[in-house]
């Protein structure tokens, strides 16, 4: 088993006379057999909450429960648990074999020979078997961070930890290493949580993502949930790539008024927005933008200043007051720089926030299938 809490977890370092609250008063709840991504920006927090976890860190307040026993004050090892981090730390001077059995050689009383076969079943669900009388000096970046896995892999510890694990690859092999990651977490059923300030990877592999900002949760929930509903404009601009638009507006009845154009809202909408400040954000995501006719509803003038053709999809960046927006629209369809348009952001798409406290008011509404994958 391995459900892990955190309640209220809370870290705050001295620094030349400063504190600096690195996790303030974080709630988590972790199922057995979960996969939680951890994911946010630079110094948000995320390494800190895993070294905690793990041990590494004093917490300053606040509890970490493993299948409701208080481990807050643990030492590491006797945690169950196993860390994979971004620089392998593999044992240079000692072959593949040895480097993947030598924790259980000093934590446990295994003989050689049941070591052995258990470094041997491992290096075959890694699939580096044939690496195993090689040293760390002789293997690419990939094979390292199998080998790194393996040594985590074979403790069969409660959970696993790992801090950025693929940011030493190169492109395509994190890609590759992100999908075995997976099959072998779903495989063995080990509780992971896993930190990464790439927002693709935490979409891809999470069961569950927690956002963090300065140290504080944002939202937590399924990858699709937190896209289509963000709880508010942090999660809406970190989660999706590219990212989504932003734009100033003051809600006047059934209007939002913006510097350059002017919105008409449903009568619905508009009393969806009574409770909240009259100045918004209003958001639209790259892909929900349409390039429309002029008499379209709400359409906006504008002129295409840059595109970027991706294949399946073009980015196109265009200009409203002095801001850059982005649209992504079917590969197929023709349109270049320079060209005047008109753009649409369908009522339905939209989002808006609190101006002020950039809480998420309405979200946009899914389409049956976005349903039917987010139930
Ligand atoms: P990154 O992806 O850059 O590692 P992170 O989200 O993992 O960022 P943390 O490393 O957890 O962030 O750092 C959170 C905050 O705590 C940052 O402001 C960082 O400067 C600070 N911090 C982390 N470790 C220490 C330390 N040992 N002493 C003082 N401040 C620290």
């Amino acid at each position: 088993m391995g459900r892990l809490q955190l309640n209220e977890l809370t870290k705050v370092f001295e620094s030349g006379g400063n504190e600096i609250v690195a996790v303030n008063d974080l709630d988590l709840d972790i199922q057995d057999g979960e996969f939680l991504v951890l994911v946010g920006p630079s110094g948000c927090g995320k390494s800190t909450t895993l070294r905690c976890i793990a041990g590494l860190e004093q917490t300053t307040s606040g509890q970490i429960l493993l299948d409701d026993r208080d481990i807050t004050h643990r030492k590491p090892k006797e945690r169950d648990m196993a860390m994979v981090f971004q620089n392998y730390a593999l044992y240079p001077h000692m072959s593949v074999r040895k480097n993947i059995g030598y924790g259980l050689k000093i934590t446990t009383d295994l003989s050689k020979g049941e070591i052995n076969e258990r470094v041997e079943e491992t290096a075959e669900l890694l699939e580096i078997g044939e690496l195993l009388e090689k040293e760390p000096g002789d293997l690419s970046g990939g094979q390292q961070q199998r080998v790194a896995l393996g040594r985590a892999i074979i403790r069969e510890p409660e959970v696993f930890l790992m801090d950025e694990p693929l940011s030493n690859l190169d492109a395509k092999l994190r890609t590759t290493m992100r999908t075995e990651i997976q099959q072998l977490q779903q495989d063995m059923g080990i509780t992971t949580i896993y930190v990464t300030h790439d927002q693709t990877e935490a979409m891809t592999m999470g069961d569950r993502i927690a956002i963090l900002d300065g140290g504080e949760l944002q939202q937590i929930g399924e990858p699709l949930e937190c896209y289509h509903r963000p709880k508010n404009r942090f999660v809406a601009g970190f989660i999706g790539s590219p990212s989504m638009n932003f734009l100033s507006v003051k809600h006047d009845d059934e209007t939002l008024e913006h510097d350059e154009f002017s919105y008409q809202i449903s009568a619905t909408t508009s009393d969806e927005l009574e409770t909240a400040s009259q100045d918004l954000t209003l958001g639209i995501r790259p892909e929900h933008i349409q390039i429309a006719d002029a008499d379209a509803e709400n359409a906006i003038q504008t002129t295409i200043e840059v595109v970027e053709p991706m294949g399946e999809v073009t980015y196109a960046y265009f200009e409203i007051g002095d801001q850059t927006y982005t649209a992504s629209i079917d590969g197929e369809i023709r349109i270049s720089a320079g060209e005047d348009v008109h753009v649409v952001f369908p009522e339905e798409k939209i989002h808006i926030f609190d101006g002020r406290t950039g809480a998420a008011v309405k979200n946009s509404e899914l389409d049956e299938k976005a349903d039917t994958i987010t139930a």
